[in-house]
């Protein structure tokens, strides 16, 4: 029998329990720090496992850890159970149907990767057990990945401290090893505060806020031109001042995000984001509070980690997806465009196949493909310790990243498959780093040669604390 048999079998013999967590997490979807149910069921599940676990980990009450094994390396898993607002779905559906209006949707997966990650500890848990293999691993259920950046705050904190490697994964279209590129970003309020009056008999008395919110738009438009041409700046109000025009608007609240594709590119940008603001400001007679809400670093990259992920996929092979996966999956593709069908292929530098809606094979690394990239909180760990992100393959090729067709797939035969898959992926990339004599040497020592060029810095400025959710009275 070969090593990887034994780690998989670890693996199968707790499939059915973290499926049932992952359906079960699918089923309460919680944003932004309010995921206290998602939290109890990873809680619940890493005590059932028999784990040593730390609640309330870095003053974060829906961030949970879990740790087993004794001496030896330290290996960490990263999961997360957030979902987003407004992508409510009813599952196994390939129209879309809110089960409940207006409500969360686990659009992004977010509860395969908890389940799997956590699945991943299991196997790793009883692998080490079995095999007197020196060493640990922590379960680490962290939130608020969506726009909290709570890994930044653990980070900060301290909740990685003693953490040799870290291994994580995302659902994915395609099975891969993730590129080491994310954008740094930021995410600032500014509140403009002037002077309310009636509209009609007195604006000159009046200091319009809404104005000052608009001339920033206006600004920030125009700094485009001017920043990185990987830099992405986007703005929502949160608060226009009210519904009525014959009133001058005494306040409004508007949300900048400001990414770059260096940590010090965006904080350089964000200075200057914060100068159109005062700009505004002054022009319109009005005060301008600036508030941080949340930041995240870039991904930092680790060829050793890349590479030993890579191959523990290739071992693996391809999802198992049968008929009736791929049938799901190509009522789904009905949906979608052929331009959006399409994309994965341009990121992995392959031609897009029609005919074929789930990806059941194993990408090379580093494809140099198109670079489509977003921002992930992941990013701030990878700077901590070295890291590796795997993506797995459990829906249609073509599903938007954020949408209702992820929440419809989430619990569907072919997600499942790709949950196990990706635990399968993990625990075998840890299993490797505890035996293969040196390999976690080396990659520290990669790990410390990019620090040592590129010094990390907490993006989050001194002081900011995430934005905790009450707890709710059932829970
Ligand atoms: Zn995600």
């Amino acid at each position: 029998m070969r090593n990887s048999e034994a780690i998989w079998d670890c693996v199968e013999a707790h499939a059915a329990d973290l499926i049932g967590l992952s359906d079960r997490v699918w089923g309460t979807p919680e944003t932004l720090y309010a995921e206290y149910r998602s939290c109890a069921e990873h809680n619940a599940m890493l005590r059932q496992k028999g784990f040593r676990v730390t609640e309330n980990l870095a003053g974060i009450p829906t961030a949970v850890m879990g740790e087993a094994g004794t001496g030896g390396p330290i290996i960490a898993i990263l999961g997360e159970y957030d979902a987003l607002p407004g992508l409510s779905q009813v599952a196994g559906l390939a129209e879309p149907r809110e089960l409940e209006a207006g409500g969360n949707g686990h659009g992004c997966g977010h509860n395969l990767l908890g389940s799997a990650a956590l699945l991943a500890a299991c196997a790793l848990k009883d692998w080490l057990a079995a095999t007197g293999t020196p060493g640990r691993v922590r379960y680490f259920g962290c939130p608020a990945e969506e726009g909290g950046a709570a890994k930044t705050f653990l980070v900060r904190d301290g909740a990685f401290d003693g953490v040799d490697a870290a291994i994580t994964w995302h659902p994915n279209p395609v099975t891969r090893v993730d590129d080491p590129l994310s954008l740094a970003n930021m995410r600032l309020d500014f509140t403009f505060t002037g002077r309310t009056s009636h509209a009609a008999m007195s604006p000159h008395l009046g200091r319009s806020a809404l104005d000052a919110a608009e001339l920033m738009s206006v600004g920030v438009n125009y700094l485009r031109e001017h920043v990185p041409q990987d830099a992405r700046l986007h703005y929502a109000y949160l608060d226009a001042g009210g519904s009525a025009p014959n009133v001058v608007q005494g306040r409004a609240k508007v949300r900048h995000l400001v990414r770059a594709m260096q940590l010090h590119d965006m904080l350089a940008i964000v200075e200057r984001v914060k100068n159109v603001a005062r700009g505004a400001a002054l022009m319109t007679g009005t005060e301008v509070e600036i508030q941080v809400v949340s930041a995240v670093s870039n991904m930092l990259g680790n060829r050793v980690m890349e590479t030993t992920m890579q191959a523990a996929l290739e071992e693996l092979g391809g999802v198992p997806f049968d008929a009736a996966d791929r049938a799901y999956a190509r009522a789904i593709q009905a949906t979608l465009t052929r331009e959006e069908i399409a994309t994965p292929y341009k990121v992995i530098a392959m031609p897009p196949r029609f005919d074929e809606p789930l990806c059941d094979y194993v990408v090379p690394l580093y494809p140099h493909g198109e670079v489509l990239i977003g921002s992930t909180d992941v990013a701030d760990v990878s700077w901590k310790v070295p890291l590796v992100q795997a993506l797995v393959a459990t829906h249609a090729i073509g599903s938007p990243g954020h949408s209702w067709q992820i929440t419809a797939q989430g619990k569907s035969p072919a997600a499942h498959k790709g949950l196990v898959h990706a635990a399968k992926a993990m625990s075998r990339c840890a299993e490797k780093l505890l035996t293969t004599p040196g390999l976690l040497t080396e990659a520290q020592a990669e790990h410390r040669a990019r620090l040592a060029a590129t010094p990390y810095t907490c993006p989050l400025p001194a002081g900011i604390t995430p934005p905790l959710q009450p707890r709710p009275a059932e829970i």
